[in-house]
């Protein structure tokens, strides 16, 4: 096969190992950058350009699209979609796992556990809200942060009143979020591929610290998921729609509760705790599922 990856940067650990397990399986990869992927759009026959060269003969692409270029590559993956070639991730279900507010209103419609939620726009609502999500402590997140970065533990109603003031100040969509506190700094990344999770670690925040992101300083080491925890993820997975992806939970006193599903998760921290190839996994998925015009939404709704 001949696989495509959209990636920007293919020294990452990520794309390496990606590239590279293709290889060992016999497949022919390139890596793209999607910034470098040009089109004309009304053509009546899909193409890509990329670097002064049309793209032909690819079977399959697996998209690696940053938080911060997500609307041109995902633009970029629906022209794929559009010329038939099979995304391990559609560009759709790419773009409700970026919206944190979308994929927790789709998540709670099929009655996966959720941390008690609410999101509000006018600071004349703050006070109700509050009350609404049963007051401090309160975490409060950017509707499109990663990494860690704006996510905010507001430990007293005061703080979270000027947390929420000033981020509405600046004209940033928000959520407020109960602060799932018997979690403990923890939280677990499930990786799943093709409806099973074929890999999980659970992450540990560093001392002084509630977010439990590698990038933040968290650790991680391999674990074992409850029956109910590897349901979950699986369930959010298919409910956001994505073949690939890492689901983080967090332990509540009321069961698993998801706060998020990434869909271009990293490989690094999951190889490296849970000894799996996830790389591997990846592609024995493309193998078994990859077929001309396979997308079901071919770039639509
Ligand atoms: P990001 O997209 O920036 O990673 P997350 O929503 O995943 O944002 O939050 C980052 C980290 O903060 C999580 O991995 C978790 O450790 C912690 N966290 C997030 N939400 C809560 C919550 N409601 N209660 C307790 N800890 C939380
Ligand atoms: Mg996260």
């Amino acid at each position: 096969m001949k696989i495509a990856i959209l990636s920007r940067d293919a020294k990452l650990y990520s794309t390496r190992r990606l590239v590279q397990a293709a290889r060992d399986a016999g497949h022919a990869v390139q890596v793209l950058d999607p910034l470098r992927c040009y089109m004309n759009i009304t053509s009546a026959k899909p193409a890509i350009h990329y670097k002064g060269r049309e793209l032909t003969g690819f079977d399959a692409v697996i998209p690696r699209i940053g938080a911060s270029i997500t609307f041109y590559g995902t633009a970029v993956l629906r022209q794929f979609e559009m010329m038939g070639v099979f995304p391990v991730n559609e560009s759709v279900a790419i773009s409700r796992a970026r919206d944190k507010l979308r994929s927790l209103q789709l998540l709670s419609r099929e009655g996966v556990g959720l941390p008690v939620t609410g999101f509000a726009h006018s600071p004349d609502d703050i006070n109700d809200l509050l009350r609404e999500v049963q007051g401090a402590p309160l975490v409060v997140k950017l509707l499109e942060g990663t990494q860690g970065m704006g996510v905010v533990l507001a430990e007293t109603r005061k703080a979270a009143e000027s947390v929420i003031q000033a981020f509405m100040g600046l004209r940033q969509n928000i959520l407020v979020q109960e602060f799932v506190q018997e979690a403990g700094g923890s939280d677990l990344r499930c990786f799943v591929v093709g409806g099973k999770v074929v890999a999980a670690m659970q992450r540990r925040a560093r001392e002084g610290e509630f977010r439990s992101n590698l990038h933040r300083g968290g650790s991680a080491e391999k674990t074992r998921l409850t029956p109910q925890e590897r349901a979950t993820a699986v369930k959010a997975a298919r409910v956001i729609g994505l073949n690939v992806c890492g689901v983080d939970i967090l332990r509540s006193r009321h069961g698993p509760v998801v706060i998020e599903v990434n869909a271009s998760p990293g490989l690094e921290g999951i190889e490296t705790a849970s000894g799996v190839d996830v790389a591997g996994r990846i592609i024995a998925f493309i193998e078994q599922h990859a077929r001309p015009h396979r997308t079901r939404t071919r770039g639509k709704g």
